[in-house]
C-alpha cells in the first residue's frame, strides 16, 4: 500500500456543548441573568473546545462556522441581510437582539413540541420547520420580491480567524445559495425565491473573497437540496452558482457537500459543477458509489461520507476499509477524503458521559466524539495500510459481531409474532359504516361532540414534582398521589364545563415517546445524549437496540383510574408506532419498517388491553407520520404502505363498537390523503385553525368518509379564541364536511399552555359547539 495521506473530514460538530453549556448560557441571557459578554465567552469556549477536540482526534478538515447561537439557516439569512422589515433592521451590523427576535419573536413564547410557528405578542418569530428528514428544525428565511442582499456579518471569516489564532486551520462551512433560496419562503406568491439568485451570488462572492484573503484554502458549501427531486431550473441554478463562484474566487477550493440521500438523477448535473471537491453520503445511499466514481473528474477530490452523522451505532471499520481501499488505489490519496456522512449535529456528543448505560449496549455505540476516532482510524488505515490499524479495526469487528449475536437484540417470540401477521390483523372487523352504527349505539354522543387532544398543562409544579421523583427526593407513593390529584381535578373540571369526551391529562408522562419507550423492551435511554431539536431545545431520543415488545400494560391503570371518576367516556391515549420510530435512534441491522411493525404489535396489545378494561374510545397519536415522508417522491409509497399498515396493526384488534381516534399535528394532507383514509381511524383530529379550514379541502375532495375533528383553537398561541371565531371556523368546516362527521376540539395537546389560557378557551369551545347544535337543528 502506498503512503498516501488521506484527508479526514468532519462536516460539522454539535454546537450545544458536552454539558449543554450553550442552552444554559442562552436561557440565562434571555432571562437577563447573564450578560451578553458572558454568552459570547461561553460560545467562544465551546468553539475552541470543539476545534481542539477534532484536531486531537486526528481530523484534518476541521469545520468552522458550524457553530450557531440558534440555527445555521437563520445565521445565513442574517449574514446575507435577508431580514424582514418587521425586525426593524436598517442596515449595518445585526444586533444579537434582532437575531433572537427572528428566532423567537420579541417576546419569546415557547413552541408546542409539534408546532411550526410561534406567535407571541409583539414581533413574531420566523416560521420554523424540519431540516430535511431530520428532527432538527430550522428557521425559514423570508424574502420579498424586491429583496436586496448584502454581506452583514462576517461570522464565517471571524470564526476562521478565531480558530487560526488558536493555531487551528479550519475549513469554513457555509450553507449554499441554492439550498438557502430553496428553503426560503417568498413573501408573495408572484415570485420564486430562486429568482433572487443573481442578487444573492455577489454576496457569496464577497464572502469567499474575504475567506481566501484571510488564508482559507478550502470552503465547504452545503447543498443538501442536491438529493431532492429537482426541476431543470433548480439544477441550472446550481450550475450558474458554482460557475460564478469558482470564476470569481478561483483560489478558494470548494468542497460541495451533498447529504441525506443519493444524488441519483441529479448526479450528472452535480458532477459537472466546476468545484474542486464533491462530498457524497454513503450511509443513506451506499449504492451510489459506483456511479459517483464514474461521474467525478480525476482532478476532483471525492469526499466519502462513510461515518454516520445521523445514527449512533459503531461503524464496521473493516468493511468500510475493504470498500474504500480500491477507491483510494484508483484515485490516489489526494483524490479522496474520508468523512462523516453529514454534520455530526444530529448525534449526541460523547458516549463516555453515559456512565449508567448497560456496558454491552455501550460497546455497540459511537457518538460524535467516538465517530471522530473512527474517522481517523479509517484515515490511517487508508493512508498507511490496514496493518497500521489492525487492533482498532479488530475491536470494532468484535463489537459488531457481539451485537449481531446478542440475545438482547433478537427475541424469537417477537420474530414469531411478526411472521404471523395476517390480513385479519391489519383490518377492522367491519367497514366504517357498520362500525359507526355500533359506536353510536355504544357511546351516546351529541352532534358535534367536544373533546381535547390528550394533555393538559404541564405546569411548573407538575414538572418540579416529576423531577423530584426522578431524583429520588419524592417517594413513589407521594408522586402517585400528586398525579392522581391532578388527574382527578382535570376530570372534574372537564365534566364541569361540559366536554363530551374526556381525557386524563397525561400528567404522568414526561414525553409522548419516552413514556412508552421506557416501558417497552428493546429501548434504552441515556442520561446526557442530547441533540438539538431547535434553538435551545434539545431532546434525548431513545435508542431502539433490540426487538420490541411490551412486557406489561403501560397506560391501563391510569385510564382505569380516570374512568372510575366519571360517567363520561374517557379516551385511552397512546402514541403510535410511526411516531415512536421517527423520534428515536433506530436500529441499522433491520429495516425501519420491521421495527415499526414490532412497535405496532406492542401498541396493539395495549389497545386490546384498554378495550378489555372497558375503554370505548382509544386515541393513537401519529404526530410524526407525515413528517417521516421520504425526501424523494418515489419513496413515498413504500413508506406510507408500511406506516399505514403499522397503524392498522395497532387498531384492528378491537370490536366494531370501540372507537379508534388518531391525532396528527398538521393537515396538509393533499398529497397523502389516500394514505390518511387507508388508516381507517374512526375519528381523526388535525390542525386547521391557522389555515381557516382551507386544509379541509383535501378531505372534501377525497370524500373522506370517517369522522374529523378539525382543530378550532390554535394551541400554539397564548391567545384565547372567542366563541364567534370558533363558530366561524366550524361553519367553514361545515361547508366542506357533513355535520355527522364533525368533532369540535383544539389543534393539539394543551401541555405547553397555561391553565389561565386553557380554561376560558375550552369554555368558549364548548359554547361554540352548543351554538352550532342549535344552528343545525
Ligand atoms: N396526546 C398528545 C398530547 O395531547 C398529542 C401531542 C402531539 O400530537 N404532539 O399532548
Ligand atoms: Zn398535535
Amino acid at each position: 500500500m502506498s503512503q498516501n495521506n488521506i484527508a479526514v473530514a468532519s462536516l460539522g460538530f454539535p454546537r450545544i456543548g458536552r454539558h449543554r453549556e450553550l442552552k444554559f448560557a442562552l436561557e440565562g441571557f434571555w432571562s437577563g441573568k447573564i450578560a451578553e459578554s458572558e454568552l459570547l465567552e461561553t460560545a467562544r469556549k465551546l468553539r475552541a473546545e470543539n476545534w481542539s477536540l477534532q484536531r486531537d482526534c486526528g481530523i484534518t478538515r476541521i469545520p468552522s462556522n458550524d457553530f450557531s447561537f440558534y440555527d445555521h439557516v437563520l445565521d445565513t439569512a442574517v449574514m446575507v441581510g435577508a431580514i424582514p422589515s418587521v425586525y426593524g433592521w436598517t442596515g449595518g451590523d445585526v444586533l444579537l437582539s434582532t437575531y433572537f427576535a427572528m428566532a423567537r419573536g420579541s417576546q419569546g413564547d415557547g413552541h408546542a413540541d409539534c408546532g411550526h410557528t410561534h406567535h407571541g405578542h409583539g414581533v413574531p418569530a420566523l416560521e420554523m420547520t424540519k431540516w430535511f428528514d431530520t428532527n432538527y428544525h430550522y428557521m425559514v428565511p423570508e424574502v420579498s420580491e424586491e429583496q436586496e442582499f448584502t454581506l452583514t456579518s462576517q461570522k464565517p471569516l471571524d470564526h476562521f480567524l478565531e480558530a487560526r489564532a488558536l493555531g487551528i486551520h479550519t475549513r469554513p462551512v457555509v450553507l449554499g445559495p441554492v439550498t438557502f433560496l430553496k428553503l426560503a419562503k417568498a413573501r408573495s406568491a408572484i415570485f420564486k425565491p430562486l429568482d433572487l439568485l443573481p442578487k444573492l451570488l455577489p454576496v457569496y462572492e464577497e464572502l469567499l473573497r474575504r475567506l481566501a484573503a484571510a488564508g482559507a484554502d478550502w470552503v465547504q458549501i452545503d447543498e443538501p437540496i442536491s438529493v431532492l427531486d429537482l426541476t431543470e431550473g433548480e439544477r441550472h441554478a446550481l450550475s450558474v452558482t458554482y460557475k460564478t463562484l469558482t470564476q470569481a474566487v478561483p483560489e478558494l477550493k470548494i468542497m460541495l457537500a451533498t447529504y441525506f440521500g443519493g444524488l441519483a438523477d441529479n448526479l450528472a448535473a452535480v458532477a459537472a459543477l466546476p468545484v474542486a471537491g464533491l462530498h457524497v453520503d454513503l450511509l443513506r445511499a451506499p449504492e451510489q458509489l459506483d456511479d459517483v466514481l464514474k461521474a467525478v473528474r480525476k482532478d476532483q477530490v471525492l469526499s466519502l461520507g462513510v461515518i454516520d452523522g445521523r445514527n449512533i451505532w459503531r461503524a464496521d471499520l473493516a468493511s468500510i476499509l475493504n470498500r474504500l481501499q480500491p477507491v483510494v488505489a484508483a484515485r490516489g490519496g489526494g483524490g479522496v477524503e474520508v468523512a462523516t456522512s453529514c454534520s455530526l449535529l444530529h448525534v449526541p456528543i460523547d458516549l463516555e458521559l453515559e456512565t449508567a448505560l448497560d456496558a454491552e449496549l455501550k460497546s455497540w455505540l459511537a457518538f460524535a466524539t467516538q465517530k471522530l476516532s473512527e474517522l481517523s482510524i479509517l484515515g490511517r488505515g487508508l493512508s498507511e495500510g490496514k496493518a497500521a490499524v489492525a487492533a482498532e479495526v479488530d475491536a470494532a469487528s468484535r463489537a459488531i459481531a457481539a451485537r449481531a449475536s446478542s440475545p438482547k437484540v433478537t427475541d424469537p417470540l417477537v420474530r414469531g409474532r411478526i411472521a404471523g401477521i395476517d390480513a385479519g390483523m391489519r383490518q377492522r372487523k367491519s367497514a366504517f359504516a357498520v362500525r359507526r352504527a355500533a359506536q353510536a349505539e355504544a357511546i351516546r354522543l351529541p352532534l358535534f361532540p367536544t373533546t381535547t387532544i390528550g394533555s393538559f398543562p404541564q405546569t411548573p409544579e407538575v414538572r418540579k414534582v416529576r423531577s423530584a421523583h426522578a431524583k429520588g427526593t419524592l417517594s413513589y407513593v407521594d408522586y402517585e398521589a400528586f398525579l392522581r390529584k391532578e388527574t382527578e381535578a382535570t376530570i372534574r373540571w372537564q365534566e364541569e364545563i361540559g366536554l363530551d369526551v374526556l381525557v386524563h391529562g397525561e400528567f404522568e408522562r414526561n414525553d409522548m415517546v419516552q413514556y412508552f419507550g421506557e416501558q417497552l423492551s428493546g429501548f434504552a435511554f441515556t442520561q446526557h445524549a442530547w441533540v438539538q431539536s431547535y434553538g435551545s431545545r434539545y431532546v434525548r431520543p431513545p435508542i431502539i437496540f433490540g426487538d420490541v415488545s411490551r412486557p406489561n400494560p403501560m397506560t391501563v391503570r391510569w385510564w382505569q383510574y380516570s374512568q372510575s371518576l366519571t360517567d363520561k367516556p374517557v379516551k385511552g391515549m397512546l402514541t403510535g408506532p410511526v411516531t415512536i420510530l421517527n423520534w428515536s435512534f433506530v436500529r441499522d441491522d433491520i429495516p425501519r419498517s420491521e421495527t415499526c411493525r414490532q412497535i405496532a404489535l406492542a401498541i396493539r396489545d395495549e389497545v386490546n388491553d384498554l378495550e378489555a378494561a372497558g375503554a370505548k374510545m382509544i386515541q393513537i397519536d401519529e404526530a410524526a407520520l407525515r413528517e417521516g415522508l421520504p425526501l424523494r417522491h418515489k419513496d413515498w409509497k413504500t413508506y406510507l404502505d408500511w406506516a399505514v399498515e403499522s397503524f392498522r396493526i395497532c387498531s384492528s384488534g378491537v370490536d366494531d363498537k370501540t372507537q379508534i381516534h388518531t391525532h396528527m399535528c398538521y393537515s396538509e394532507f393533499n398529497q397523502i390523503i389516500d394514505a390518511i383514509a387507508a388508516m381507517d381511524a374512526d375519528v381523526i383530529s388535525i390542525e386547521t385553525s391557522r389555515s381557516k379550514m382551507e386544509l379541509l379541502d383535501a378531505f372534501r375532495n377525497f370524500k373522506y368518509p370517517n369522522e374529523i375533528g378539525p382543530g378550532v383553537y390554535d394551541i400554539h398561541s397564548p391567545r384565547v379564541p372567542e366563541v364567534g371565531e370558533m363558530t366561524e371556523l366550524l361553519s367553514l368546516a361545515r361547508q366542506r364536511l357533513q355535520d355527522r362527521q364533525l368533532w369540535v376540539n383544539p389543534d393539539c395537546g394543551l401541555k405547553t399552555r397555561k391553565w389561565d389560557e386553557v380554561r376560558p378557551a375550552l369554555v368558549n369551545m364548548v359554547q361554540a359547539a352548543a351554538e352550532l347544535r342549535k344552528a343545525a337543528q
